[in-house]
């Protein structure tokens, strides 16, 4: 199936059919109700309280985060695209446009942002993170052998992407789980990938909790955050 929450973000347009249940779909169709009245995107609430992650995310960090990045990727955005033939596009159509457009890298930047950020909200709960249950887990080891190399491999992925970036847990077209980096605002949904967790590597996402220690804010986030309900609710039979 084609990205659940991807089909979730679209603006301006009714869903038809319910693709997914779950929190990013609830955010998602609040989000879209407010971009349909007011014609521009919205940021979306986030699915918990600012302070729910703590300790191992503070809320300072969410803070400026959600109320600072994200919203700014969210007004830059608006900004760009007002009265551009992109206007009365969905989230992930702007995204795929003007991923290979080297004149709109700017649009692409702030859009893929948008979208990255409302998914890695969703790839955290409170008093979440350890090992999976269910089909997810399953997957984790066909795909990846046990979920101890599953778990080396994204924290690898998390911890030796230069600069800023991304960490992806994603299920291609054979139906096998992958773990991906990308770099800046790069996000395999622009490719079509199937994404299923996200975690934020730029230092902006742990630099105040953690200052230059990458390495344990991934560990506490795979222990105490990661919300496998959300990667359950995304896979695709
Ligand atoms: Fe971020």
């Amino acid at each position: 199936m084609s990205p659940a929450c991807a089909a979730s973000m679209t603006r301006r347009r009714i869903i038809g059919t319910a693709v997914m249940a779950g929190m990013f779909a609830s955010v998602c169709r609040s989000r879209q109700a407010v971009a349909q009245a007011n014609g521009l995107f919205s940021l979306p609430a986030l699915p918990y309280p600012e302070n729910a992650l703590a300790p191992v995310i503070s809320s300072t960090t969410i803070g400026f985060h959600y109320g600072k990045h994200h919203r700014a990727y969210v007004d830059n955005l608006n900004k760009a695209v007002q009265g551009s033939e992109l206007a009365n596009k969905s989230l992930e159509e702007i995204v795929k446009t003007t991923a290979a457009d080297p004149k709109r890298v700017g649009i692409f930047n702030n859009a893929a942002q948008d979208w990255n950020h409302t998914f890695y909200w969703n790839s955290m709960r409170p008093s979440g993170g350890g090992m999976p249950n269910g089909a997810i887990a399953d997957h984790i080891k066909d795909s990846f052998g046990d979920y101890a190399k599953f778990r080396q491999e994204f924290t690898d992925a998390a911890v030796t992407q230069f600069g800023s970036g991304w960490a992806w847990l994603v299920q291609d077209q054979g139906n096998k789980l992958k773990v991906l980096k990308t770099a800046n605002a790069d996000t395999p949904m622009a490719r079509g990938m199937n994404c299923l967790l996200t975690c934020d590597v730029w230092e902006h996402a742990y630099y105040l909790d953690y200052q230059y220690r990458r390495p344990d804010y991934v560990n506490a986030w795979l222990d105490k955050l990661v919300n496998w309900e959300f990667a359950s609710q995304r896979l695709a039979s």
